[in-house]
């Protein structure tokens, strides 16, 4: 049963793939074969996938049959029970308002587009995370206490100190609605007291990781091309880390746009 800190490292690995957490919530309601979790998420890379969740202790595979070991049922028990404590959370939330936008400055990137920092007020703090799911690409951070949610190129994210920031906005109008829908989409299920029912999350597919890759195959990060990278990046074999020419200020709105795509694969 997974322990030590490398176990939990491939736990984390294997549970921070979409298609993986629908294996697991598929083989929640019993035994599977290959045949029918294939035809729940995809041939695929379906393999590959199986092969995580199996490093991980959290399946076991007998010939063509899939099950959840005891570990995986111990986790997803887990899993639902810190679910149940956020909907309980949120009938601590307070509506909010937008008090403040402090800030309108054209993006590092594009000249052409403004970063917005404003602030809510009261700040969600602690029950932030319960609106990750409101947002159909939204992950909430713990590391940050930060929900980031992404719409086209738009990136949003909400502090639990009440500081929103907002990249690739291209007008103080956009910037307003944009505010405003999410002022309304918080309060309206701060309304109702519940939870938002979670929602499945837009798939990332490489092509869109390679969209903001530099492009240039140089070989730095070790692979032949960017678009090996990005397939290595979606199976966890890579980090942004080894990009290094992402680090460059003319790449700075892409890597941000990439580090919110990571968090949904
Ligand atoms: S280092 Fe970055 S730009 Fe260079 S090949 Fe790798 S992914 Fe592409």
């Amino acid at each position: 049963m997974p322990g030590n800190p490398n176990e939990i490292k491939l736990v984390n690995n294997a549970m921070a793939n979409a298609t993986r957490r629908k294996i697991m919530n598929f083989l929640a309601d019993g035994d599977k074969s290959t045949e029918e979790i294939a035809g729940e998420v995809g041939k695929a890379m379906l393999d590959f996938h199986l092969n995580v969740l199996q490093q991980a202790s959290l399946i076991e595979l007998e010939g063509g049959n899939v099950k959840i070991s005891e570990y995986g049922k111990n986790f997803l028990k887990d899993k639902a029970e810190k679910s149940a404590e956020k909907t309980a959370d949120l009938s601590q939330a307070k509506p909010v308002e937008i008090v403040e936008v402090r800030q309108l400055l054209p993006c590092i990137a594009d000249s052409s587009k403004f970063r917005v920092i404003a602030n809510i007020a009261p700040p969600l703090g602690g029950t932030l995370k319960v609106f990750e799911p409101l947002f159909s690409r939204g992950r909430y951070s713990d590391r940050i206490n930060a929900l980031i949610t992404q719409k086209g190129e738009v990136i949003t994210t909400i502090y639990g100190n009440g500081k929103v920031t907002m990249t690739m906005i291209k007008s103080e109008g956009e910037a307003k609605e944009a505010l405003e829908n999410l002022r309304s989409a918080i309060n309206e299920a701060i309304a109702k007291g519940i939870s938002p029912a979670p929602k499945e999350k837009i798939r990332v597919e490489p092509m869109e990781i390679y969209k903001y890759l530099p492009q240039t195959n140089c070989g730095k990060c070790g692979e032949q091309g960017c678009y090996t990278f990005a397939i290595k990046l979606m199976s966890g074999e890579v980090t942004l880390d080894t990009c290094t020419p992402l680090k460059e200020l003319e790449n700075a709105i892409s890597l941000e746009q990439l580090q919110v795509l990571t968090a949904y694969i």
